[in-house]
């Protein structure tokens, strides 16, 4: 007997039918004595559809309201799969993020889970009961209800998992594992038997929504198996492990496409100490995460800095800087949200040269102009013009030989 925490998105739970055909694939593991915790997302299009109706009311709707407001998608699907498990005799019980009390920080719209409390659903199990807790959401200290980000399902389930020791987290979405790339971009990616945490972790805070990169980051520290398998059909997914240095690594082991990423410029600022700190402090205070960040040798004592960010964040992240711009005195200030970012990840990295290169020049053939590049030990991400985002992807994943079948694996 395991004790296992499943995972449904938004697709998967997508209308009635959906929901029933998840209640089938919960009881076969409860009927077969296994403990069963499942997270939902809210059914698909809920959130984009809440987001919109905020939008028709305010500009810029209380963060602490719009929590509110979201969180009542996964309460929907919660009822409806205890009402499916129920209907098809098999006991269970549903609970808002609140109610299990999943504490977390009181950032709201990007809460961090801090804790668990873990006693209340093993009396459930205890009892034989399915326990089904709504993702993406909990509570602060003060009981105000937050939500965990877009995608935030997914740390919701490793979380859950951690905190219940479980044998297994199943993140079931909508395809049927980890692929070399967004399948839907590319037709001709391979899925992944098997990645490292480490590699995951850069491809999903390079935009591959398969997983949170919470929940990859929670996953890697709590030591929880997890694996990504697809609600429609069966497989044996994609295993999310620790590296194993015994095999060879593959050089490059998948790509990640990024449409949410704006750039912001700063013209004309002194070229002198502390101008990154006065810039980028006020952003990092008001929780916006910076990711690439370019500063030129200046003409004449002025430079420009140059950084990217959450196109989401940008017009916050404008107003917050006006200020800061004119006490600096720096010319002007420019937003663009017209690019995209590519990042290809592979711990072969490590060991071999020449990534970059073949990087480079695939794109260079294809007349894609690279605006700004950044690399970290496993990855390399560049940014281009959004217009030739995809075709960006499929060129690399050819020029890494990723179309082709392999004959060995990670
Ligand atoms: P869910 O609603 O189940 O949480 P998501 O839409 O958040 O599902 O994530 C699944 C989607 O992630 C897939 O439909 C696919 O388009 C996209 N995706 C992006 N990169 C990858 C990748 N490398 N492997 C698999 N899917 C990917
Ligand atoms: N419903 C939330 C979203 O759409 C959370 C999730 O699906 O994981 O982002
Ligand atoms: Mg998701």
């Amino acid at each position: 007997m395991a004790l296992f925490v499943e995972k449904y998105g938004g697709t998967s739970v997508g209308s009635a039918e959906r929901i029933q055909a998840v209640a089938n694939n919960v009881a076969k593991s409860a009927r077969e004595g296994h403990r069963m915790v499942v997270v939902v997302s809210a059914m698909s299009g809920e959130t984009n559809r809440l987001l919109q109706l905020a939008s028709e009311i305010s500009h810029s709707p209380s963060s602490r309201e719009q929590d509110v407001l979201l969180s009542t998608g996964e309460q929907v699907t919660i009822a409806l799969l205890s009402m499916a498990l129920e209907a098809i005799g098999v006991p269970a019980r549903s609970y808002t993020g609140g109610q299990i009390r999943i504490l977390t920080d009181n950032i709201h719209g990007k809460a961090r889970i801090q804790k668990i409390d873990a006693e209340k659903v093993n009396q459930d199990l205890d009892q034989g009961r399915v326990v089904v807790v709504a993702g993406f959401q909990g509570v602060d200290g003060l009981n105000n209800i937050t939500t965990l980000g877009r995608g935030g399902s997914d740390t919701t389930a490793v979380a859950m998992a951690a905190a219940l020791k479980a044998d297994e987290c199943r993140i079931y979405t909508d395809v049927d594992g980890v692929y070399t790339t967004d399948p839907r971009i590319v037709p001709e990616a391979k899925r992944l038997d098997r990645i490292t945490f480490e590699e995951m972790i850069e491809l999903s805070g390079a935009g591959a929504k398969v997983l949170q990169i919470r929940s990859v980051e929670f996953a890697g520290k709590y030591n929880v198996p997890l694996r990504v398998l697809s609600s429609f059909t069966e497989g044996i997914g994609t295993l999310i492990t620790y590296e194993d240095t015994s095999m060879e690594q593959p050089l490059i082991s998948g790509i990640a496409l990024s449409r949410d990423e704006a750039k912001l410029t700063i013209r004309g600022v002194p070229d002198k100490p502390g101008i990154a700190f006065s810039i980028l402090g006020p952003v990092s205070d008001a929780h916006i995460i910076v990711d690439m960040i370019v500063q030129n040798i200046g003409l004449d004592g002025l430079t420009d800095f140059t950084f990217t960010i959450p196109s989401a964040d940008l017009d916050r992240c404008k107003e917050l800087l006006t200020p800061v711009i004119e006490s600096l005195g720096a010319i002007d200030m420019i937003g663009d949200s017209d690019l995209a970012k590519i990042s290809v990840v592979g711990v072969g990295m490590r060991s071999h040269a020449g990534i970059a290169t073949t990087m480079f020049e695939a794109l260079s053939d294809k007349g894609i102009n690279i605006q700004m590049i950044s690399t970290s030990e496993i990855k390399i991400s560049v940014t281009v013009d959004k217009e030739y985002a995809e075709l960006a992807v499929r060129t690399l994943h050819k020029a890494f030989e990723l179309d082709e079948e392999k004959t060995t694996t990670a």
